[in-house]
């Protein structure tokens, strides 16, 4: 039996280790809250997880308890990597790979299906989730911690102020509920704004990729100028022809528009 690892605390000051703002790194070292997000992401039924951003590991050490077959960390900050191989036993299970997350093309990480879940840089989280919903790599799930605002802007409904883009690209492609909060001091160092985790599941049929193409354009339009009429907002795309060919009112403004009639509006505007 190997032995037991030091605290996450006693392993970054042996490492001489300390977060850096230019990376977005705030460490969760409270093992019972990294469990607990890894049993809200699981079980992963011997599937894969891809964790980004695994900085010191703490949500890793979960992961490696959980049931998953492997574990393949995506770390951009090279410092972390040799921290992070004293958490491999031997078994085949971790594997770690220091890039960046947005450049990573993760079908070469994992064959067959596999969980993301991660504690991400508030920096790039919102970029990746759009990279993981509508790129050619498609998770079985996603269990992800981000800045409070940008976890509720994914869940938000028709009539929330957070309603906007991402809400209707997650919720076009997933089924998606925030099932953590946490406060900013649970966060070594304390952000300035308190995170919760979105867990997310595909849809067992997603858009297909014009699709959901066209509803990136239509959603940044609609959107860009969330004040004005679809008709105007919409102008360049087709205005108010486009909204009647989706049985939307042209006079409507983007906020009032669920997830349907934007998929609706994206299947009318053609190639
Ligand atoms: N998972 C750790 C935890 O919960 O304690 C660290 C989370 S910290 C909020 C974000 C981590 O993402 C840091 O380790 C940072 O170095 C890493 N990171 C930042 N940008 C990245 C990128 N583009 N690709 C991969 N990792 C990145």
């Amino acid at each position: 039996m190997s032995a037991p690892l030091p605290s996450l605390r006693d392993q970054l000051d042996a490492h001489g280790l300390t977060a850096k703002k230019s990376f977005g790194q705030h460490f969760l070292l409270d093992l019972n809250v990294t469990r607990k997000i890894v049993r809200l992401a699981g079980p992963f039924e011997g599937r894969s997880v891809i964790e980004v951003g695994p900085g010191p590991g703490g949500l890793t050490r979960a992961l490696l308890e959980s049931d998953a077959d492997r574990v393949v960390l995506v770390e951009k900050d090279p410092r972390f990597v040799p921290l992070l191989q004293e958490l491999d036993d031997g078994a085949g299970r971790l594997v770690i790979v220091q890039a960046d997350a947005l450049k990573v093309e993760e079908r070469t990480l994992v064959e067959g299906p596999a969980h993301l879940v991660s504690n991400l840089p508030y920096n790039v989280g919102t970029p990746l989730l759009i990279k993981w919903l509508t790129g050619p790599w498609q998770p079985c799930a996603l269990t992800l911690m981000f800045q409070k605002e940008v976890a509720e802007r994914v869940v938000a409904g028709v009539g929330d102020d957070a309603y906007g883009r991402l809400a209707v690209i997650a919720q076009a492609t997933c089924e998606a509920r925030i099932v953590m909060h946490l406060p900013a001091a649970a966060f070594t160092p304390p952000p300035k704004v308190a995170s919760a985790v979105v867990h997310l599941v595909p849809h067992a049929a997603r858009p297909d990729d014009a699709l959901l193409k066209r509803l990136e354009r239509v959603t940044a339009a609609a959107f860009g100028q969330r004040r004005k009429m679809l008709r105007s907002s919409l102008k360049t795309l087709g205005g108010a022809a486009l909204c009647e060919a989706a049985g939307i009112e042209p006079d409507a403004r983007a906020e009032v528009v669920d997830v349907a009639g934007f998929l609706r509006l994206a299947a009318a505007l053609g190639g």
